[in-house]
């Protein structure tokens, strides 16, 4: 299984399909953020994390600007990754509460991690056919996770992801809503959970805390 994900990942890292989202990883990867302009950025379409024998798959829309195509690693090294570590940790699904960069030993526990679309888009808004090509991918992923049974959707667009994905690959034709804590019945025995996003925003308007995010997932460990 680990082998078949190495190679998924190697074709992922490779892929130059989306042109638009090409050129934008490229502008972002060059033009830097401030505080970061003495860094090398990744720049190039992220994988997935974590246990790909896990049970619980963790879903965001795309890599952050600054976070994952600068880091190399999804949910890394920006303020969400940091509200989300926090309370991933606390649940006791990650091996501690922060994710800074590839080598900072962070571990996820009967846990993936990945993104719907691979690449930044800009505005964080992707096109359908951009999504709908990498969902191609998301695909293999989904394949080689064997023990799958709950996808967290970190965030509404997320969720319609998901949605979109099961609509086109498995006929799934029931109408759903987004909301906090909601659970639904995806096809293949598979729980999805919509979850708010661990964004800055959601977290300063109080949205999302803490205490109700690790509530959240504490409660997904008790669906596995
Ligand atoms: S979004 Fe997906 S399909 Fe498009 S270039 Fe990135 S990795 Fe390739």
């Amino acid at each position: 299984m680990k082998k078949n994900l190495e190679k998924l990942n190697k074709k992922i890292i490779k892929c130059n399909n989306c042109k638009r989202l090409v050129n934008f990883r490229k502008k972002i990867s060059l033009k830097k953020r401030k505080m970061y302009e003495n860094q090398k950025y990744w720049g190039k379409p992220i994988t997935g994390f974590g246990d790909i024998n896990g049970k619980i798959l963790f879903v965001g829309l795309a890599p952050a600007a600054h976070g994952g195509t600068r880091t190399g690693r999804v949910f890394t090294g920006d303020k969400s990754s940091d509200f989300l570590y926090k309370c991933l940790y606390k649940a006791k699904i990650s091996n501690q509460s922060n994710s800074e960069h590839v080598n900072d030993g962070l571990k996820l526990n009967n846990a993936f991690i990945t993104t719907a679309l691979k690449c930044v888009p800009p505005g964080d808004k992707p096109l359908k056919k951009e999504l709908y090509s990498c969902f191609n991918f998301f695909k293999q992923e989904i394949n080689l996770l064997k023990n799958l049974k709950v996808v967290v959707a970190l965030g509404k667009i997320a969720f319609d992801a998901c949605i979109d994905f099961y609509k086109i690959n498995h006929n799934f034709s029931k109408k759903v809503k987004f909301g906090h804590s909601l659970i639904y019945n995806l096809p293949n025995n598979i729980l999805l959970v919509g979850c708010y996003h661990p964004s800055p925003r959601n977290v300063n308007t109080g949205r999302i805390n803490e205490k109700k995010m690790t509530l959240l997932f504490k409660k997904v460990l008790k669906l596995i």
